[in-house]
């Protein structure tokens, strides 16, 4: 038994129906033993998909005989569910030593300790297997030193990278990996999934649409009450458009602290604004407010996208809320 403990929470894995397909034909290639040495996948959710990634790996390793289905079982799932296989390496955003804040990348240390891994003979039978998730926070300098173990692979060696978006991984690594991707769910899939997930059939669709289809942030959204959190929102913006509140009350109101709903809560208010005017005739004034809506839409992808400093992130807002009030008084 390996003393250490697990620098994050153990992770149960787990599969969703669209996401199977994809797992069978990974075990299917490994029986086959023509499993890609280096292999990128894309999920096409902004859910966390560690589980996903865990489920993966344990139906690889997994020695019992119902393929793609890790077991729980055998001794490669039960060293799976410990976080102990000695064999497989993680690699994932950390904790920062000093800060104890969640680091920002992925550092070229990580990953200098997963090619040292990768060197060392194997303890079991199945062969090595590497997860880098999320694959897109690799910096540039830890994509650079993973360049080489992704052309000279140590033999019996499967390096699987899971990413939310291959776009933002180098080309220098997209070109030494096989892709694939995972599709989110068609619509009517989606919508029995929700349900099935509880989601009461008459928000289904809503929510649906709130999450640009993607079904399983639609389930987080509604279980992180969303719907609740935009009406306060829209309460307080209307406070704040109509002078009776000032900025920073009204910024320090919105109690959001994470960053993915912030950018949903301004985005469906805004997308909101501009249906409404759009079921307007578009005089020469409402076609000017349009433009201006549409272009603060763009700029909060843009800008609050790539921010992961709080009080940053607030002053945007600050400056995004100024620019509408100044377009909607
Ligand atoms: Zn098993």
């Amino acid at each position: 038994m390996k003393s250490e403990t697990p620098v994050f929470e153990l992770i149960q894995p787990s599969v969703l129906e669209w996401q199977q397909n994809l797992v069978n034909q990974f075990v299917e290639l490994k029986q086959q033993q023509k499993l890609p040495h280096a292999i990128l996948i894309e999920l096409r959710t902004a859910v966390d998909s560690r589980s996903f990634g865990w489920h993966l790996v344990s139906a690889l390793l997994c020695q019992s005989e119902t393929p793609g289905k890790p077991c729980g079982q055998c001794q490669a799932c039960q060293l799976m569910l410990a976080n102990n296989y000695p064999d497989f390496t993680f690699t994932t955003l950390v904790d920062n030593d000093k800060t104890h804040k969640l680091n920002k990348d992925i550092k070229i240390d990580q990953i200098r300790r997963l090619i040292h891994q990768f060197t060392l003979t194997r303890n079991l039978q199945a062969g090595k297997i590497a997860l880098i998730y999320p694959a897109e926070k690799l910096n540039k300098s830890s994509a650079n030193s993973l360049l080489k173990t992704l052309e000279e692979p140590s033999s019996g060696s499967t390096l699987i990278l899971l990413t939310h978006n291959a776009g933002r991984l180098p080309i220098t690594i997209r070109s030494r990996c096989q892709k694939w991707v995972v599709e989110n769910p068609n619509e009517k899939l989606a919508e029995e999934w929700l349900t099935k997930q509880s989601v009461p059939t008459g928000q289904v669709s809503e929510y649906l649409s709130l999450a640009r289809k993607d079904a399983q942030l639609a389930l987080q959204l509604f279980q992180q009450e969303f719907k609740q959190q935009q009406d306060h929102f829209s309460t307080l913006l209307n406070k704040y458009i109509l002078n009776q509140m000032d900025i920073v009350s009204m910024v320090k109101s919105l109690k959001i602290t994470d960053n993915e709903k912030l950018r949903l809560v301004l985005k469906t208010e805004l997308q909101n604004m501009i249906y409404n005017l759009l079921q307007n005739e578009l005089t020469i004034a409402l076609k000017h407010k349009l433009s201006g809506l549409i272009t603060l839409l763009t700029k909060i992808d843009s800008t609050l996208q790539t921010e992961d400093n709080n009080l940053n992130l607030l002053l945007q807002l600050e400056d995004v809320l100024i620019s509408l009030k100044q377009l909607v008084k």
